[in-house]
């Protein structure tokens, strides 16, 4: 089985400055770093790391060669991303030194995926295989509705929150996945509770409070407590705990398990500073102790 990720690919640059930059100012940085971003990598790399064979179907430009590199490194399947002639994805992050940032956003090639590419990547799907979207890039509700017909398990994670694509895709979902603040939003646009959906199976993430699970089929809700860890940095815990918990399911895991192996790969990622780059593997997830 295999997992297919419709997702973003970003580049984070990311800037030390002394100060935040006001309105015409022109600042030297001390320090440039680039990292691997985006929700989309992130859960790609996730899903690789907890041992799927993930497909990343996304898009960069001539500038991010070394994105998808950097993913074929980290075990992800490279194949289904296409180069355009538009800049890969972005964010120019300006942090100061007491850690406050300013964010710059460019979603470039991460809009300009073409469902000509989406039907190719997705035709060598097999029945049964996990889909997974976010709305991070365009093409979302294309790729539900040919994840449906395929016979694909159609996944969601809608984040960041966007009122009309999540009910565009919610017909054609089998899972999805949302933060507190996200199923929130989702029943002040749907008027209906987690709970509620017309999707199976919903997860809402509670953040250092860990996991709420919903089976609406059977109208049972199941609580996972999060590990007790100090954290340092929580970029990137969602987007592991969503490739860990979708890993956990193309590999046949009872959902009770596959949450708990997501909790403690998303602990051991809020102990760590950065995103793609330190998500933990299967052996950092059997072997720490939490
Ligand atoms: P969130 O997206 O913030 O809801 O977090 C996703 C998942 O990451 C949670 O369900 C937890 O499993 C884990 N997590 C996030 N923050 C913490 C924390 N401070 N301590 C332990 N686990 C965390």
């Amino acid at each position: 089985m295999a997992i297919w990720n419709l997702g973003s690919i970003n580049a984070d640059m990311v800037y030390a400055v002394p100060h935040l930059p006001g309105p015409g100012e022109t600042l030297a940085a001390q320090e440039l770093s680039q990292f691997l971003g985006g929700k989309g990598a992130n859960m790609s790399v996730a899903g690789a790391r907890a041992g799927s064979h993930v497909h990343h179907i996304g898009a960069v430009g001539a500038d991010g060669h070394w994105a998808v590199e950097r993913l074929t490194e980290y075990g992800v399947d490279t194949r289904h991303i296409a180069e355009l002639s538009v800049p890969t994805g972005h964010a120019i992050i300006a942090v100061d030194a007491a850690g406050e940032n300013q964010i710059l956003l460019y979603p470039g090639a991460n809009q300009a995926i073409s469902t000509d590419q989406l039907g190719q990547a997705l035709s060598q799907a097999e029945t049964g295989d996990i889909l997974i979207l976010q709305n991070e890039t365009n093409c979302q509700v294309e790729a539900a509705k040919l994840g449906r017909e395929l016979g694909l398990k159609v996944c969601y994670a809608a984040a960041p929150f966007d009122a009309d694509a999540v009910q565009s895709v919610l017909p054609y979902l089998d899972f999805l996945i949302v933060n507190e603040v996200e199923a929130t939003q989702l029943e002040i646009a749907s008027g209906l509770p987690a709970a509620k959906l017309p999707v199976a199976q919903v997860i809402v993430t509670l953040g250092a409070e860990g996991a709420r699970f919903f089976d609406t089929n059977t109208d049972e809700a199941q609580d996972f407590p999060a590990f007790q860890v100090d954290a340092v940095d929580t970029t990137g815990a969602g987007d592991t705990f969503t490739g860990y918990v979708l890993a956990g399911m193309d590999r046949g895991m009872p959902m009770a398990q596959a949450i708990s192996q997501a909790m403690r790969a998303a602990a051991i990622m809020v102990t760590r500073r950065g995103t793609a780059d330190v998500i933990p593997d299967l052996k950092d997830v059997r072997e720490t102790k939490l």
